[in-house]
């Protein structure tokens, strides 16, 4: 068997931090090499596994041996530059979940992937990847077919719609040759509100503690299709970014995607 392949987290205190450290815990095909947190945080020094007694402490900053393997980041998009700045300078593959990403951001991604393999993804679950295929494959398939996509959420979500409903939306768009911003109706209400041809529209629900449900419609007269996922469980975004770093590791510089973790 090859060795573990070693991962630093950065956002190590986080809550998907913390769900990604409880997934290399249970996998031996990946190992972490550091769990980095921001300057100043009160886990400085602390055990990282305190149950298993394993002698690695969170840290501010990756010590000088480690130039192999994968970073993961998942922190704050006030963060990332250096986080990507590090991946660079230690030649590391560069898996990241954070979101909020700017345009010189996303453009710095892409630079990166020059020299490092770099993915980034705004949804991890292997099961969105697969959504996101076959959403592709039906708006293609049926480019006459009306779209819409309706999205809920717990209460306390700051954005709508989705990151995920809008990657849908692109991902449709892009299949049928439209231009995303062009067709895409973020909300309606009013009386101006009726369908019109070609239009991709969103809905968004807010209620509970709904993790996260995507339902894409695709509707004509006297049919339709509804392709959903249904998310339960943040640990899903944790298991699909392990994935991706056990993926990435050894590929040759390039931005990849989560699609590509689960079709290749
Ligand atoms: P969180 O606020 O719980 O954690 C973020 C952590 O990053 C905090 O502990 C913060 O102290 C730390 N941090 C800030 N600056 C840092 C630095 N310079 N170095 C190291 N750590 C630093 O948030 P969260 O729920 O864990 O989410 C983190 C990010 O991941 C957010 O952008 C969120 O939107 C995104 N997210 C993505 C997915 C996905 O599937 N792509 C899923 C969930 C969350």
């Amino acid at each position: 068997m090859s060795p573990p392949i070693p991962v630093v987290i950065r956002g190590a205190a986080g809550r998907m931090g913390q769900a990604i450290l409880r997934v290399l815990e249970e996998r031996d095909d990946v190992v972490l090499a550091a769990a980095l947190v921001r300057a100043g945080s009160a886990q400085v020094d602390r055990p990282v596994y305190p149950s298993t007694e394993v002698p690695l402490r969170y840290a501010e900053a990756l010590a000088p041996g480690v130039t192999t393997g994968v970073l993961v980041d998942f922190s704050v998009a006030e963060a990332f530059d250096t986080g990507l700045a590090l991946a660079l300078e230690r030649r590391l593959a560069f898996v990241s979940g954070t979101t909020g990403l700017d345009e010189p951001r996303r453009a710095a991604l892409d630079r990166a992937a020059g020299s490092i393999p770099v993915l980034w993804s705004a949804n991890f679950s292997l099961g969105v990847a697969v959504l996101t295929r076959l959403v592709r494959d039906a708006a293609r398939a049926l480019p006459e077919w009306d779209c819409e996509i309706v999205e809920a959420h717990h209460g306390r979500k700051l954005d709508a719609p989705s990151g995920t409903a809008l990657a849908l939306g692109r991902a449709a768009a892009a299949a049928r040759g439209q231009d995303f911003d062009a067709v895409a109706v973020l909300a309606r209400a009013g009386e101006q509100a009726v369908r019109r041809e070609a239009q991709i529209g969103f809905a968004a629900v807010r209620a509970g503690d709904i993790v996260g449900e995507h339902t894409v419609l695709l509707a004509t007269a006297g049919e339709r299709i509804e392709l959903v996922h249904r998310a339960t469980d943040r640990s899903i975004f944790a298991r699909g970014a392990v994935a991706a770093a056990r993926w990435i590791a050894g590929r040759p510089p390039g931005r990849y995607t989560i699609e590509d973790v689960v079709f290749s």
